[in-house]
């Protein structure tokens, strides 16, 4: 049975959708527009706005997918057979107008529900996208980028998986922000994704066959002191990490108030890391650990983990 008993005015709405159009954008991209009638209501928060993805399953489809505000409790109950996989995405836009999203999906070569269903969607499929809602008067959450209003710089780094975001993030800042952002992806062509900013050196690093991490880990400590450099910049104390094992532990760590505002006002630097998770903490250990950067002012995120499924 299907269950349609969500609140007005709850932060996030699972909205039944279809594949609209499917974009081939370059060798590891695929765009999703997405359309459906209730995304009139689809909050356009940019940035790196994240959302659901829900996968239809053999025989039943999205039948059995609960869609009450109580989902996610029924969801987990539910047994594996009839359990839809869930996966993390940006949304890379949103035109509420149209009853459309777009959302730019990998298509990696290691198999996933997400990158099978990526290989073979078609015009017409179904799915559900959980977002965040338009007629809710708070903050939704799912908003990582959170810099101190008055960051002198902004580093973003991360590889393909963050691509849609960091792209998202450089349309979404005003002409003052300055910065460096570089993204690995799999293939030279990727960088027709990218996009670009007045104020950002935007670097499109081809990983080609090198292993994951190759190209970003020294271009991001390339470009970080220069970053600090800025006049002003506060000389800062090297802190120590607790380590964070990525095969067991999530790493995520998006320093907010407890409103989910920015955690400082102002800064040297605002770095956002984001992608496979191994890559990730190598990252966030040079900058916090050997750089000094406030802790406070570095997000960094698994968005993925090699070798394991998400969830
Ligand atoms: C907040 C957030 C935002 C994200 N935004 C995007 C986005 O906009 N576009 C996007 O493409 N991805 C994005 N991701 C990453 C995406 O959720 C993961 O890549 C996800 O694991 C893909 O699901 P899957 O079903 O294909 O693979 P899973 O079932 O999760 O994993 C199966 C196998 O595939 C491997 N794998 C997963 N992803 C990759 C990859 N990219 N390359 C190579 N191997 C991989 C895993 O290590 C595992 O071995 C985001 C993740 C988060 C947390």
């Amino acid at each position: 049975m299907i269950l349609f008993a969500q609140s007005p005015t709850s932060p996030f709405h699972l909205h039944t959708v279809r594949v609209g159009r499917v974009t081939d954008l370059s060798p590891s991209f695929r765009r999703f527009t997405l359309t459906g009638d209730r995304l009139d209501s689809f909050a356009d928060n940019g940035f790196d706005q994240r959302i659901k993805l829900i996968l239809p399953i053999e025989r039943h489809g999205l039948s059995t997918m609960p869609r009450t505000d109580d989902w996610y409790a029924l969801w987990r109950e539910l047994p594996q057979e009839h359990r839809n996989p869930i996966r993390t995405y940006t949304v890379r836009e949103v035109r509420a107008e149209l009853r459309e999203i777009d959302v730019d999906v990998v298509v990696h070569p290691v198999d996933g529900p997400a990158s099978a269903w990526a290989e073979s969607a078609v015009i017409g499929d179904e799915l559900i996208v959980l977002g965040p809602n338009a007629h809710h008067d708070g903050v939704h959450g799912g908003v990582d980028f959170l810099p101190p209003p008055h960051a002198e710089r902004i580093l973003l780094a991360g590889d393909e998986t963050a691509l849609p975001a960091i792209a998202a993030i450089l349309e979404r800042l005003p002409a003052e922000a300055s910065g460096h952002a570089i993204v690995e992806v799999p293939h030279s062509d990727d960088a027709v994704c990218m996009t670009s900013h007045p104020g950002f050196t935007v670097e499109v690093l081809a990983r080609d066959h090198r292993a994951r991490g190759e190209l970003l880990v020294p271009a991001v400590q390339a470009a970080a002191p220069n970053l600090l450099r800025s006049e002003g910049t506060a000389t800062t104390q090297r802190a120590e990490l607790s380590d964070v094992d990525v095969d067991v532990e999530m790493l995520w760590e998006v320093p907010s108030d407890d409103h989910g505002g920015p955690a400082q006002q102002d800064a040297p630097l605002y770095a956002w890391l984001a992608g496979e998770a191994g890559v990730i903490k190598t990252l966030r250990r040079h900058l916090v650990s050997e750089l000094g950067i406030d802790r406070k002012s570095v997000a960094f995120m698994g968005y993925w983990r090699l070798g394991r499924a998400e969830g």
